[in-house]
């Protein structure tokens, strides 16, 4: 679609994220909650709603509840109540869903984001608990679905954002901060392909400087930041065509196919759920007395905004190098226990992006499956301070240490690294040596080709490759110009 069209209209956007909570139990029952286990096994009464099966609240869950919304300054309400929430469909035993609906745990707070170099801030309306359904499982060619209730029961908490969002790409800026957040508190693993964060969005236009909200659409079925991403902007320009072509948007629920790369209308207003909300009759009030929640905000974690400009603060770095470092808070440690070891903080943030960060990235393994303990990279970092291994030596060495999980000297001895040589004299050898063997490339070079001066080095560097360039280079000045 041209982009003047496009230009014409402001998009708005509001996600509704479901985090799932890392609990070792489910919402209201004892039954275990894990991911990937043989279909059906992590159930029991309550998950199944057999007759007389009562829930009860888990109460890690609520502190998992409380966490977010501390951590997005949300008004938590010291009683709050749980909801029936009515639809069937075979993933929900009970005919219903407990959630939360007019009086939630949460209301107000807000998420700061990066964006285009900008800080902004994303208000949210509320945050509530609630538990998942089970999954349903429709075979190709087999005439009939199945039925998986190990989700059904699993803690959920739902953050809604108020419509904030001014494009897809901000859209998703917070949903990466959202997710830096939740595994921050160590309260969700964030994993969008596999469910553990999923993502409704609601979006619509209208025209630039018009105050009042368009009619919007609700996107299903994003389990990936580019899905959201995507969807999103197929479904604006679908917004402005229909406009432009004088038509209106019918608000209505519509899944992303990704294959396909377009959205699919599901049911529109008309057809909306009536999900018949009232109060849960099998649980009491959840009341989170202040204690409880000054508890919490005593061991909450140090939030990643707040690192990342401490980073800034205490060590030196840049914002962007304090950015790259906090992304994952196990990096953030990571870098903090070489920098307690005794590495020097510009230079451990120096050798975790462009080393370490490297090497992961191209074995796609994170910062908890390799062997370089901070210990060994400190002792790395230390030695190439010292000058006891040239930075060239030092990246041989290091790579080999990540690779096997050896010490610094078990490298060295082994690649047959020695620290470089400091004589002059004996570097002055070696170079006199280079250079009468290659009379032909030393005239050339006392005629003014200085270019080959890079030459002579490598030549120096080839007889023996542990020595410190910067002296070579120096050395060598004074044999070719002397
Ligand atoms: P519903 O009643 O359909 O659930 P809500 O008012 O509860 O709608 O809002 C659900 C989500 O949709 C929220 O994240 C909200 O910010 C967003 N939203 C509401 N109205 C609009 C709109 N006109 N355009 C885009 N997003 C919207
Ligand atoms: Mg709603």
């Amino acid at each position: 679609m041209n982009d003047e069209l496009l230009a014409k209209y402001e998009s708005v956007i509001g996600l509704e994220v479901h985090v799932q909570l890392k609990t070792d139990t489910k919402m209201f029952s004892r039954s275990r909650a894990a991911f990937g286990q043989e279909p059906n096994t992590l159930t029991d009464p309550v998950v199944l709603a057999l007759p007389g099966a009562l829930p009860v609240v888990n109460r890690k869950a609520v502190e998992y509840g409380i966490k977010i919304a501390l951590a997005t300054h949300s008004t938590i309400h010291e009683m709050s109540r749980f909801a029936r929430k009515h639809y069937f469909y075979p993933d929900l035993p009970k005919g219903y869903q407990i959630s939360q609906y007019e009086q939630p745990l949460a209301t107000g707070g807000r998420v700061e984001i990066w964006h285009e170099d900008r800080r902004s801030e994303i208000a949210l309306t509320r945050i509530h608990l609630e538990e998942d359904s089970g999954k349903n499982f429709h075979r190709e060619g087999v005439d009939e679905s199945l039925v998986d209730y190990n989700r059904a029961g699993v803690a959920l908490a739902e953050i809604v954002s108020e419509p904030d969002f001014r494009s897809p790409e901000q859209a998703v800026a917070y949903l990466r901060a959202l997710r830096q957040l939740v595994r921050y508190l160590g309260i969700c693993d964030g994993n969008m392909e596999e469910g553990s964060l999923r993502c409704d969005a609601n979006v619509s236009i209208r025209p630039r400087g018009q105050e009042k909200l368009g009619t919007k659409t609700e996107l299903k079925n994003l389990n990936s930041f580019k899905a959201v991403k995507l969807a999103l902007h197929y479904e604006i320009e679908r917004h402005v065509a229909l406009i432009e072509q004088g038509g209106e948007v019918v608000q209505s629920t519509l899944l992303w196919d990704a294959a396909a790369g377009q959205t699919r209308v599901i049911r529109t207003k008309e057809e909306a759920h009536d999900y018949r909300y009232f109060p849960e009759p099998d649980l009491p009030v959840l009341e989170v007395p202040r204690p409880w929640i000054d508890e919490v905000a005593a061991h909450l974690e140090e939030l990643p905004l707040d690192r990342r400009q401490r980073f800034v603060d205490q060590y030196g770095l840049t914002d962007y190098d304090a950015g790259v470092l906090t992304d994952e808070w196990n990096l953030a440690e990571y870098f903090e226990e070489v920098v307690r070891l005794g590495g020097d903080p510009k230079k451990a943030a120096n050798w975790i992006q462009t080393e370490l960060l490297r090497l992961l990235k191209e074995d796609g393994r994170s910062i908890d499956e390799q062997p370089m303990s901070p210990k060994v990279l400190a002792d790395l970092l230390a030695r190439m301070a010292s000058g006891e291994l040239t930075g060239r030596n030092a990246k041989v060495v290091g790579e080999r240490m990540y690779q096997t999980g050896r010490t610094v000297d078990e490298v060295r001895e082994e690649l047959g690294i020695r620290p470089p040589e400091r004589d002059e004299s004996v570097v002055e050898a070696v170079c006199r040596q280079v250079v009468d063997a290659h009379p032909d490339e030393t005239a050339r070079y006392r005629d003014g080709n200085k270019r080959l001066f890079g030459f002579f080095v490598g030549q120096v560097m080839k007889q023996d490759r542990n020595q410190d360039p910067k002296l070579v280079s120096k050395v060598l000045k004074r044999v070719l110009e002397g």
